[in-house]
């Protein structure tokens, strides 16, 4: 059969388009995780990713520095961080995602976290055992769920950070939203700082609200941003893509690109 090249086009953060040899008469299927191309290799490529995170970490030590100097000394502190594109990075997931192109399933999900094999968000791990150090105590809430603890922790030590273990790690058992698990830290500890890739690590407000109303509240609590509130970039998932799509499931591919494109602003 006579070859055809098929163009594939994608678009992230920019438009882009190559080619692929087929011999297949059909169009391939573009999957949605190959409109995350771009943001997939900004984490993976860009030294201003890498950049940015120790601009956060940083961050967080100058402002614990500052903090600890008025520190009572029966008060027991704690750190709750997110652990997904804060701590630990998965890119290699979607990565694998769109080489293969398919799209997200909870089996492919287990599969990568099975190995234990995430590797560290730059600068976290320093930071986190110097925070150690000056006795504050770290909590992981993550929405990995929690068949995902033993996996997990395998990982986080052979990272090295600091209260790797099952009690320090507050999974997802029924819903999503962080708030309960929060709570519970506060029971006996007073939360200094939150850390997340995605603004629902941090608090409540932020929770399946649309684009607008998350600017809003971001803007209501910018003194905290790298103070209390510490943010690492995430551009390939995360609550804000969510917002973007009002937080529809199922959505085809056309769907999404159109949204995508009304929601673009030219000039
Ligand atoms: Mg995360």
């Amino acid at each position: 059969m006579k070859k055809i090249f098929v163009l594939l086009f994608a678009i992230s953060l920019g438009n882009f388009a190559f080619a692929q040899e087929t011999t297949a008469p059909v169009m391939h299927q573009v999957s949605v995780e190959e409109l995350k191309t771009f943001s997939v290799l900004y984490t993976q490529k860009a030294a201003e990713y890498r950049a940015l995170c120790y601009q956060a970490f940083n961050s967080a030590k100058w402002t614990l520095e500052k903090d600890l100097k008025h520190k009572k000394r029966k008060e027991k502190w704690a750190i709750i961080t997110d652990l997904d594109e804060t701590i630990i990075d998965n890119s290699y997931f979607n990565a694998q995602l769109i080489k293969e192109g398919v799209d997200f399933t909870e089996a492919k999900w287990k599969q990568w976290t099975n190995l234990s094999a995430a590797t560290a968000v730059p600068g976290g791990v320093e930071f986190l055992q110097w925070a150690a150090s000056k006795g504050i105590e770290i909590f992981y809430i993550s929405n990995r769920d929690t068949s995902e603890v033993t996996t997990t922790v395998i990982n986080l030590n052979k990272l090295q950070l600091p209260n790797a273990d099952a009690a320090h790690c507050l999974f997802r058992s029924n819903k999503s939203n962080k708030e309960d698990r929060r709570h519970k830290v506060a029971e006996n500890h007073k939360i200094v700082m939150l850390m997340g890739d995605n603004l629902n690590d941090h608090a409540e407000v932020f929770e399946k609200k649309p684009v607008d109303e998350r600017f809003a509240e971001t803007d209501k609590a910018k003194e905290q941003w790298g103070h209390r509130y510490i943010v690492l970039p995430n551009a390939f998932y995360g609550e804000w893509e969510n917002a973007l799509y009002n937080y529809q499931r199922n959505l085809s591919i056309e769907q999404r690109k159109k949204i995508l494109m009304d929601l673009l602003k030219g000039f």
